[in-house]
């Protein structure tokens, strides 16, 4: 998955700013962060988007939202609150066709998202 551009930051071809990593997931800094906390969960392996787990990735998706949930703590927006978000396909903006998770926090987020 070379032309995967996530796949290249796990494997760290593409430089990012890590906050955590494990053996099935990597988190960095979002490039372009909209919240003062906005960061980005992936797992290792290349799925598209959430549509694509299967039964047996279950394990994988609960691990990378207890992944988000820590980062909320250790970013310290755990009281204030936050929003995990993961956008799929043309309709929700998808522009990186890795699946991750969104971790936004840190100000007043809006409902209903634009
Ligand atoms: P989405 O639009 O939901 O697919 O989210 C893709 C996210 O990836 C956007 O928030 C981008 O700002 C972010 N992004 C794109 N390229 C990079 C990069 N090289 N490093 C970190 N985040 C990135
Ligand atoms: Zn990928």
């Amino acid at each position: 998955m070379n032309d995967c551009l996530f796949c290249r930051i796990v494997e760290g071809a593409i430089p990012s700013k890590a906050v955590y990593q494990d053996d099935r997931v990597v988190a960095f800094e979002d490039i372009n962060p909209q919240a003062p906390v906005h960061v980005l969960v992936i797992p290792r392996r290349h799925i598209p988007s959430v549509a694509d787990f299967t039964e047996a990735d279950a394990g994988l998706l609960g691990w990378m939202v207890q992944v988000c949930v820590k980062i909320a703590r250790d970013k310290g927006i755990a009281e204030s609150g936050y929003r995990i978000v993961t956008n799929t396909g043309a309709n929700a903006g998808q522009s990186v066709f890795h699946v991750h998770l969104h971790v936004l926090g840190g100000r007043r987020l809006t409902w209903p998202p634009g």
